[in-house]
């Protein structure tokens, strides 16, 4: 493995030639990634299983799949994606070509986590590879297993000149950001995220950074909690409770908590069986030191379900805690593993109250049926998503931005917003004047206004052409014609101004 700086150095030659820019290009990386996907399902999901004990299941609908769809979302819509935009023109450029390039940033640098380690990596890269980049990779060493497989097989199925693997942990990193990428794309915890920041704007690179926090639930009274508790359960138990959106806290009244045990019961059983442990669909901590921090925030907690784990095998059982305090030690950190705390709330406001002295979540869940209830969580909390009577789900509507606010993060990415988080949207405008050359004198007589000797009358004039109009709703062309009209008023005073100015020039 070359070192970092010969490595970036490198991969800036190779974008400077201008290879990764072409669509035919970007489409046969994104097709060799889709095959990829493809051909080596078994051996990513298995990699996934010895590091994570991710059931199959989870690992090819999660992370497989699903990522293959963002790529082929991406193959079928490059074309579009890739064209420029055209923006509405003000007045003076109204004959002008205005233009939005989506333009690549060049070399990127995509630091995944191990929760979900597949997709984390590769739907960056996909992005990246879409918008014309090149990149370095540089997978968790929290799930080895999978790192070393993804630097096995990207150089098998991609362009090894344009997109390189960097293995390794802290130190790594460490040395790799002390390079200039052009674009830094991380996912992992807020402390990290400080530091991949700081390195970032020692060379004012840009980046988006997908964190994580405490996901809050509310539950009112309006909602079946029956239903409550399999979906809250479902974002809760996915991945043993390892995902970045697993909702982390539950905040609602006490008969709503009694309704939500008595049902969570009854769920886990009829998922897992009697013992979790013994269950293919229930997946393991990823490591002992998570392990250990999991289970030291159990002390002192009272638990309604659950409880029991066996560090032997990195498992912990389904849980769920009640009687919380604010400054219990499951109420300090993101739990990010199968336990479920219950804080008592008198009401919607009091639950808004104690989201908002808290930092800003990933995601925000709230149950209720109603729109009053709904639109009060809307106006008065911030969160990276929410979503309504779900929870995870919103991940896969790749029509929104995935993202985080706040200490959960900055930026967005899925859908299209993956391919426009690797673009530098490029405004250009481009003069029609210079380039029909019989207008040339047209565009001159315009430009007189701007330049020496300055007059009231030319300020006034300026002032005219760029004065903002309120839009007329429903008569967009009624206001075209104002505007139309407003600019042949202005041309002929301009058009005395140029002889008065054009007279007095040579005097
Ligand atoms: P991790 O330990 O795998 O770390 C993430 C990356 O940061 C790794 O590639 C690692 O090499 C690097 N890293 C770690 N310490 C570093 C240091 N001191 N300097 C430089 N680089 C360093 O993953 P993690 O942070 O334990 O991941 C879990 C966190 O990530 C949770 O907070 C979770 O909510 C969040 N997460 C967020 C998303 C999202 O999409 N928003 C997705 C998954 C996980």
């Amino acid at each position: 493995m070359s070192n970092p700086a010969d490595l970036v150095f490198t991969l800036r030659n190779n974008f400077n030639s201008g290879n990764t820019r072409p669509y035919e290009f970007r489409l046969k990386q994104l097709q060799g990634l889709c095959k990829l996907l493809d051909d080596q399902e078994k051996e990513l999901t298995d990699a996934i299983l010895k590091d994570l004990r991710k059931p199959r299941f989870e690992a090819l609908l999660y992370e497989v799949k699903y990522t293959k769809n963002e790529v082929l979302n991406m193959i079928y819509n490059l074309k579009e994606w890739m064209k420029p935009t055209k923006p509405s023109k003000p007045l003076p450029f109204l004959m002008d070509e205005v233009l939005i390039h989506s333009e690549p940033y060049g070399v990127t640098l995509i630091v995944g986590a191990w929760n979900y380690p597949i997709m984390l990596v590769l739907i960056p890269l996909a992005g990246a590879i879409a918008a014309g980049n090149v990149a370095v990779i540089k997978p968790s060493e929290v799930a080895p297993h999978t790192a070393e497989l993804l630097q096995e097989l990207i150089p098998k199925y991609l362009d090894q000149e344009f997109y390189k693997v960097y293995c390794g942990g802290i130190p790594e990193t460490t040395s790799l950001l002390s390079q200039r990428f052009d674009y830094i794309f991380y996912t992992g915890n807020c402390q990290v995220g400080k530091i991949i920041h700081a390195a970032a704007a020692k060379h004012l690179t840009p980046v988006t950074l997908e964190m994580g926090g405490k996901c809050p639930v509310f539950i009112d009274q309006t909602a079946d909690v029956e239903m409550v508790a399999r979906r809250v359960l479902f974002g809760r138990l996915l991945n043993a409770g390892q995902s970045c959106i697993a909702p982390d806290y539950i905040l609602c009244d006490k008969l709503t908590e009694q309704k939500f045990v008595s049902a969570a019961k009854k769920i886990i059983k009829e998922w897992y069986g009697e013992n979790a442990k013994d269950s293919p669909c229930y997946g393991r901590i990823i490591n002992e030191r998570h392990f250990n921090r999991i289970i030291k925030l159990l002390e002192g907690a009272k638990i309604a379900i659950g409880g029991s784990h066996d560090i032997n095998d990195l498992y912990i059982e389904p849980t769920i805690v009640t009687d919380v305090t604010p400054t219990h030690p499951l109420m300090q950190e993101e739990i990010f593993g199968p336990i479920l705390p219950i804080f008592i709330v008198d009401n919607a406001s009091s639950a808004i109250d104690f989201i908002n002295k808290r930092e800003k979540p990933l995601a925000l869940y709230l149950f209720s049926t109603s729109k009053t209830t709904h639109a009060l969580f809307l106006e008065y909390t911030s969160s990276g998503n929410m979503l309504i009577n779900d929870t995870l789900m919103h991940f896969s509507c790749d029509t929104i931005p995935f993202g985080g606010v706040g200490n959960s993060g900055m930026g967005g990415y899925h859908g299209k917003y993956t391919f426009d988080t690797f673009s530098h949207p490029k405004g250009t405008n481009c003069s029609v004047f210079q380039i029909i050359k019989k207008l040339d004198k047209v565009g001159e007589l315009i430009n007189i206004l701007r330049v020496p000797p300055y007059t009231d009358q030319k300020l006034n004039l300026i002032n005219m052409f760029t004065m903002k109009l309120p839009p007329i709703p429903g008569l967009k062309h009624l206001s075209t014609l104002v505007v139309f009209s407003v600019g042949m008023f202005a041309s002929l005073i301009l058009n005395r101004g140029y002889n008065y100015w054009g007279a007095h020039k040579d005097a």
